[in-house]
């Protein structure tokens, strides 16, 4: 007899893995399928920043509860909330951040503006070259490297089955739902949920679905242990530093520098030209980081999408099959929309509205 499952998810990372516990308690039987181990993708290598003030305004909402998604879950995975500062340089980058910020406190996150004596009595080795700063006290950071073995855990606990490297090579569809090709055999289920990250083109192309998902090759450094330089998540008006002091004095510095490589090649590879600018900025920030010596760079893959927000919804011209995946920042929101697609898919209303994988992407649709 054919062991059929109610759903069954390709990939392990922290948007697969948070719907299988969501459809779990909703008295669904997941699989969850990963071509590696479990949070070996962009949810294992990330920065871990988990930061309101980098997130898009529409979908602060979403930030908003991801934040208290990740401080249930503490310190199993390295969870602290530390507040952070996004800084300005410069009259550009000032008046960047008053619209960005100022928008984002509109719709919710409990962001202010601080004046320079305020910064320098919280943040003494900062540069005193800052022209203008933000504050938000929900900001911090969890440790990526956890994920895996966090989420690992959760699912025994709640007794959903799972197989690491297990790559599923095609999907069929079949009288029963679908069937999935992986080494260790067929793997049937009645729905199909999409959680591949980057990886997401070539999963949703096994079904005939052309999905608009490219990858970022994002690069993430790391120094060697350092006195305490800063207690804060730190981040720059563009986006393009986020920088943090772990409990062990290290400092992790990343910011969306772009590395080389695809997601089929399985590696990327880190580049001097975006590692240099992105440690200088960090450096301009920070002048003390100056005198810490660089232990590793590496990079992960991120899904992106031409509009930049989530897709969470039904796959496109396939009944019973869903997606979940993309937007910048997908670490922060990640257990929360991953609860909103487990109820979509338990036919519950979501709490806050989905993301259509099939809307017109030059649009303004969300
Ligand atoms: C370097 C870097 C830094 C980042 N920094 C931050 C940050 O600081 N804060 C933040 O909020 N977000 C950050 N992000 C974004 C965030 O990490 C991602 O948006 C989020 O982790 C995506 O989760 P996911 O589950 O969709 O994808 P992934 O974690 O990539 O999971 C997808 C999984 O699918 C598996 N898979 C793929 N194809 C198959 C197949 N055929 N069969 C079986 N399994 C398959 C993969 O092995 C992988 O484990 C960063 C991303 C990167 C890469």
């Amino acid at each position: 007899m054919t062991d059929l499952r109610d759903i069954a998810i390709i990939g392990g990372g922290i948007m697969g893995c948070s719907a299988a516990l969501r459809l779990a308690e909703g008295g669904m039987q997941p699989i969850v399928l990963d071509q590696g181990d479990l949070g070996q993708g962009a949810s294992g290598v990330n920065a871990g920043t988990l930061s309101l003030q980098i997130k898009r305004v529409k979908l602060m909402p979403y930030a908003l509860r991801g934040h208290h998604e990740w401080e249930a879950m503490g310190n199993a995975v390295g969870f602290r909330k530390t507040g952070g500062y996004t800084l300005a340089f410069n009259d550009r980058e000032e008046a960047l951040l008053h619209e960005r910020q100022t928008l984002k406190a509109e719709a919710g996150a409990p962001i202010s503006f601080v004046s320079n004596n305020a910064l320098r009595d919280a943040e003494p080795h900062l540069t005193h070259a800052v022209k203008a700063a933000s504050y938000c006290p929900e900001d911090g950071y969890a440790n990526a490297s956890l994920t895996g073995q966090y989420y690992r855990g959760r699912l025994q606990d709640r007794g959903i089955d799972y197989r690491e490297r297990s790559p599923v090579k095609a999907i069929e569809l079949s009288k029963t739902g679908f069937a999935l090709n992986t080494p260790s055999g067929t793997i049937h289920a009645t729905r199909l949920l999409l959680a591949a990250g980057a990886w997401l083109k070539p999963v949703a192309a096994m079904l005939g679905v052309n999905l608009p998902v490219n990858a970022r090759i994002n690069t993430v450094s790391v120094t060697e242990r350092m006195p305490p330089l800063t207690s804060h998540v730190i981040g720059h008006a563009t986006g393009l530093l986020t920088m943090k002091q772990k409990a062990n004095g290290t400092v992790l510095v990343g910011g969306g520098w772009q590395g080389r490589g695809t997601p089929q090649e399985g590696r990327g590879e880190v580049t001097a030209a975006t590692v240099i600018p992105n440690l200088a900025l960090g450096q301009f920030a920070l002048p003390d980081l100056g005198r810490a010596r660089v232990l590793r760079s590496w990079t992960g893959f991120e899904a992106n999408v031409p509009d930049f927000y989530p897709l969470a919804g039904g796959l496109p011209g396939v009944e019973d099959a869903f997606v979940l995946g993309c937007v910048r920042g997908g670490y922060t929101i990640g257990p929360y929309i991953g609860k909103l697609m487990g109820d979509a898919i338990l036919g519950r209303e979501p709490e806050l509205p989905l993301f259509d994988p099939g809307r017109d992407f030059s649009k303004e649709t969300i």
